[in-house]
Order: C-alpha cells, then structure tokens, then sequence
C-alpha cells in the first residue's frame, strides 16, 4: 500500500478522519497543530439536500502536552450553508464530540483527562491547569461538566442500598465573619460509597433527597445510622419508618467523652477559678480521662487517679470518667435483649442526684436513644463507613484549598468518594 508522508503526521495527531495541516511551535516553546475533518459531502440536517462550503471558522482548542511541551490545536472547522430556497436552516458549523464538544474550549481526550486527574486523583485543578498551560477556570469548568455528566446521568452509579447513614461535615467557611456551612453526607454504609451531599444539616435537604428516589428505593432500605443527632433521626423516622434505626457507636463514646470534657473544664474553673493552665492537674488529666482504660498502663492510671485527687475534690470529673468507660462497655458484647436491659439502667443511674450535671445529661441521652443504641447489637452497622467518606472529601478540600461553591464540592467530593464508573468517561460528552 503506497502511504501519503502526511499520513504519519495524521497518525500522530491522534484523532480519526482528521487531516493534520500544519504544525509549528510558537515563541513560548507551545505546540500549535493545525487540523481539519476530512471533506466529504454533506447534507443538511433540517431538509437534507446537499449542502454548499460556507468557508472554515478556526477554533483554538487546550489539548494535551504533547512531548513535555503544552499543546494547543486548532480546529479549523468548516462551515456549510443549506442553499435550498425553501429551507430556512441558513448556516451552521461542522460538529464532532471525538475532536472537542460544541462550545468547549479543550478537546475531549483532554477534558477526559483533566477530569481525571481532578477527580479520581484529588489533584489540585491549578496545578493540572499549570500542566496545561491554561488557567484555572477552563479546568474546572470541564471537571464540572465531565463530573456531572458521570455522577448525576449515570443511573446506575448505585443500585439498592440496604444501609443508610447520614452525617455533617464542614463545608467551608464563608464571609467576612467565616461563617460555617455545613453539608450532610448522604452514605451507603454497608458498601462504603458516598451517594451525595446535600446542603446544611438539617432534616430538610435530606428529606427531600429520600423523597426523590421513590417507594420502591426506600423500601429496600434495612438499617439507617447516624450520630445523636434528633434532625437525623426525625428524616429517617419519618422517610424509612420501617428500617431499625442504629445510633452510630462512635458517637455515643464520642458523646460520654465530650460530657467528661465538659465537666473536667466546669470544675477547674470552679476550683481554681480560671481555665486550665499547663500545671493544673485537671488540664494534665485530659489526655488519660479521654483514653480508653484497657490503654492505660499501670503508670498511667496512677498517675490519672492521683491527678484527679487533687484536682477533682468532689469527685465529679471521677464520675464522668467512670460514665464514659461504662458506655464503652455497652458494645462489650453483641447480646442485644441485654443491651436494652443495659442501657436502660446506665441511663437512669447517670441520671442520680449524686451525679454531675454532665453525666445526668448523658443519661438523658442514653434512655431517649435506649432501643437505637441497643440496635447496634443486632444490625451492627454503623457510621464508620460515612466517617471514611468523610476522610475522603477532606481531602479533596485540601487538594481544592477549601470550596466556595457547593456545586464544585458536591461533584469533586463525588468523583473521588462517590465511586463514579469511570469506564463511562471514555463514551460521555457533557451537554
Ligand atoms: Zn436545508
């Protein structure tokens, strides 16, 4: 077969049916290439007769580095005109989603790729845009595009899901005062896949998501999970009345150790009358109150008993501690009849006139979430899973510096914890 020498050239711009014209490199070391689609006839698309060359509008194109050196392609696109006197199409202009979608200012192996980069990899959209060449609009915009069209057209992207767990994460922090806007994470805890994020962390956003998928979605839905939170529990009570609904083991130590911090700080201030201070004992306490007993060595508790007798005259942060590790013992074992016994009777001892403020709220606490804490012991989900989505979306927001826009959060934290099918990219064109 006799081959044209310009056919290497073709070859190595990469794209199908495409002529490479010209290639030269500009004064800043950039590659610019020349292309344009094979001719051949074409018709008009409203009535069909042939159509007439209407000359060549060029179009510079972001494409990838080529060789180490950034690429620019120029798409010198044709024109037609129908010429039909009857049709009143006019003019229009070639189209072809392998070379660049209509509109975008990159081609579409290299959206593809930025996407990528961002989304699946967490990598910053400056630094991918330095790689580039170009700047940091053009980047995100097409991760954006290419993430919406992968997270929210793909219907598939998750199936049925058997356990629910919802939980807050901090959005960012916007205005002149910082203000904080917080996200509710939406989780597929069994599996481990965030679904979405919606906006705050009230009942409502997540009531309407819940709301959106449908009967047939949410009655496949077993477990739901979520901190001690009462917004959580009223979406889930109200939306998946039928699911057991786990409160989260962590959060329930994670609430006993807050109420031990909170009465280690109410009593230094009233013993000594200012906060804690490097020498005090109570402030030299913190650390082994919070720490698991089995983790305390020998020394350690020593030490923390000794700290506590003189800091702790009534007694209080001593209750508080023993309050917490008794808390912790609630998942000691998985026998869930006694685990209600069990909880019943923690909440109503901490709730004892003899006890501090602090721990007679967390018995409060206990009894009102009595059955959802003793739930655990037969469902055994928990939020663990929605905490590791959590992990994931910081770091995306330390990739992206912290987010002010919502939507780029929502789509970038769903690209690298959302578990999008990435063999989708390859086929999709954003609208
Ligand atoms: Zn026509």
């Amino acid at each position: 077969m006799l081959r044209k020498p310009t056919c290497f050239c073709d070859l190595f711009a990469g794209f199908s049916d495409v002529t490479l014209v010209e290639l030269r490199s500009r004064d800043d070391g950039s590659l610019v290439m020349h292309i344009e689609t094979r001719p051949s006839i074409v018709g008009c698309p409203t009535c069909g007769s042939i159509a007439q060359s209407k000359g060549r509008s060029p179009v510079e194109l972001i494409d990838l580095e080529c060789f180490g050196r950034s690429t620019r392609t120029i798409w010198v696109k044709r024109r037609y005109e129908c010429i039909d006197p009857d049709c009143d199409r006019g003019t229009w202009t070639e189209v072809d989603d392998e070379i660049a979608p209509v509109r975008s200012s990159m081609t579409t192996r290299a959206g593809r790729w930025v996407t990528e980069q961002v989304g699946r990899s967490a990598r910053s959209v400056s630094e991918v845009a330095k790689e580039l060449g170009c700047d940091w609009h053009t980047v995100n915009d097409t991760v954006i595009a290419y993430g919406k069209a992968l997270i929210d057209k793909d219907p598939e992207r998750f199936g049925v899901v058997e356990a629910l767990g919802l939980d807050e994460v901090l959005f960012a922090r916007l205005g002149k005062f910082h203000e904080r806007h917080f996200s509710t994470s939406i989780v597929d805890v069994e599996h481990g896949q965030l679904l979405d994020i919606v906006k705050g962390r009230s009942g409502k956003e997540p009531t309407l998501w819940l709301d959106e998928r449908g009967h047939a979605w949410r009655d496949q839905v077993r477990f739901t999970t979520c901190d001690l939170s009462g917004p959580y529990r009223a979406v889930f009570e109200s939306m998946l009345p039928k699911a057991t609904l786990v409160a989260d083991p962590f959060h329930v130590v994670k609430l006993a150790n807050a109420k031990l911090d909170e009465c280690r700080r109410r009593v230094q201030n009233e013993t000594l009358g200012h906060r804690g201070r490097k020498d005090d004992p109570l402030y030299r306490s913190r650390r082994l109150l919070t720490k698991a007993d089995e983790r305390l060595d020998d020394k350690g508790r020593t030490k923390l008993l000794g700290l506590l007798e003189a800091g702790d005259p009534r007694g209080e942060v001593r209750m508080a501690w023993h309050a917490k590790e008794t808390v912790r013992s609630i998942y000691d074992h998985d026998n869930a009849e006694l685990a209600v016994q069990f909880v019943d009777r923690l909440g109503h001892d901490l709730q004892d006139e003899s006890c501090p403020e602090e721990v007679r709220s967390l018995g409060r606490t206990l009894l009102r979430w009595r059955d959802q804490i003793a739930a655990w012991h037969t469902a055994h989900v928990s939020n663990g899973p929605t905490e590791a989505a959590n992990n994931l979306i910081k770091r995306v927001k330390r990739a992206a510096f912290g987010f002010t826009s919502f939507r780029n959060y929502r789509i970038r934290a769903l690209l690298y914890a959302g578990k999008p099918n990435w063999s989708l990219l390859a086929t999709l064109t954003p609208q």
